[in-house]
């Protein structure tokens, strides 16, 4: 965007001069060209001093921490310890994949271990 406002710049500041170099002693068409060049000026310079958008990104946690205490689960089948690997979140449900048994399943509250 930062093009267009520079063509726009040189446009009025050209219309700016041509009012100054054409005014013919009429003192108004000098006062635009003064007006349209100071306009002109003012948006090259805001163009130049906004600063840069900064590029937000949106961070998405998955906070296990609360409900669910990693290093305690084991694998409901066999028994092993499930990494952070092995467990996946989906439509707010904690699933559980076993590394050991291949077993699958999903855990629907908090456990007490
Ligand atoms: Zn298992």
């Amino acid at each position: 965007m930062e093009i267009v406002t520079y063509i726009i710049a040189a446009v009025i500041g050209f219309f700016g001069i041509m009012f100054v170099v054409g005014m013919d002693g009429q003192w108004i068409r000098l006062v635009i060209g003064l007006v349209l060049m100071g306009g002109a000026a003012v948006l090259v310079y805001l163009t130049r001093v906004r600063p840069q958008k900064q590029e937000t990104t949106v961070v998405q946690k998955i906070d296990l921490s609360g409900d669910v205490n990693l290093e305690q689960m084991k694998c409901r089948s066999c028994g092993g310890a499930l990494s952070k690997d092995s467990i996946a979140i989906k439509a707010g449900a904690v699933f559980v994949n076993c590394p050991y048994c291949g077993a699958s399943y999903q855990i629907e509250e908090a456990p007490k271990w």
